[in-house]
């Protein structure tokens, strides 16, 4: 199984992919996390990647394309993973269906108003050293400004300034009209109210990604040789 999040920046799909990957197993793959990586590691994609990422904009499909055709090779994809920020853009949809065919879908769109999604952005801080999240007013840490885990300094990202959310708002919109008609075609995009609490969403996800992995396993039983 393929699980396709789609989103707004700040709609908590990345902690629904999380819960996902705990409860199924399957890991989360999100570009932004691997592109920022490459970012602060300073590598060659990372230097091409940087200045399109500090202004909200869009990093090239080729790039971000091989590096999810590169992450989705390994064994702990076999049975299925979850893509974060990944298609985001009709091409990237078409190189996607390239890698693999075949390999049955669900896109879950998370949908929630534009003001509740600043407010989420402006107060998220992240670690420099380990990456962990946290929100000033959701899930703060214990200490002001310090990582619980490895009690390194706390950020704000680079792209999380209210000028730059709603730059990346606006390229998300745009970007993704196509991507979501593409899944609504195909019949496999659920649309998933995305306030309340992580808890109360995931049931609404486990509802619906209950619901495909079983039309997936009738489809391959029928497909089995007898
Ligand atoms: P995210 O953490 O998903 O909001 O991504 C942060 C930034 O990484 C985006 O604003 C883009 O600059 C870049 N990025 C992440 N995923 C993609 C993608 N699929 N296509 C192009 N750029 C991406």
């Amino acid at each position: 199984m393929r699980v396709i999040l789609l989103g707004p920046p700040g709609s908590g799909k990345g902690t629904q992919g999380d819960l996902i990957g705990k409860e199924y197993g399957f890991p989360r793959i999100s570009t932004g996390d691997i592109l920022r990586q490459a970012v602060s590691r300073k590598t060659a994609l990372g230097l091409q990647a940087e200045a399109q990422m500090k202004a909200g904009h869009l990093v090239s499909d080729d790039i971000v394309a091989s590096l999810v055709a590169e992450r989705i090779k390994q064994p702990d994809c076999l049975s299925g993973y979850v893509l974060d920020g990944f298609p985001r853009t009709i091409n990237q949809v078409k190189l996607l269906e390239q890698m693999e065919s075949g390999r049955p879908e669900l896109a879950l769109e998370f949908t929630l108003s534009e003001e509740v999604l600043i407010s989420r952005l402006t107060s998220r801080r992240v670690c420099v050293n380990c990456g962990a999240v946290y929100n000033l007013i959701s899930s703060p840490p214990r200490k002001e400004g310090t990582c619980d885990r490895c009690g390194h300094p706390l950020k704000t990202r680079e792209d999380d300034r209210p000028e730059i959310i709603r730059e990346r708002l606006r390229v998300y919109e745009a970007e993704i009209r196509e991507v979501k008609e593409h899944y609504r075609r195909k019949g496999v995009l659920s649309v998933i109210e995305s306030s309340g609490l992580p808890e109360e969403i995931f049931s609404r996800v486990r509802q619906v990604l209950e619901a495909s992995l079983s039309r997936a396993s009738k489809i391959d039983r029928r497909m089995a040789p007898r």
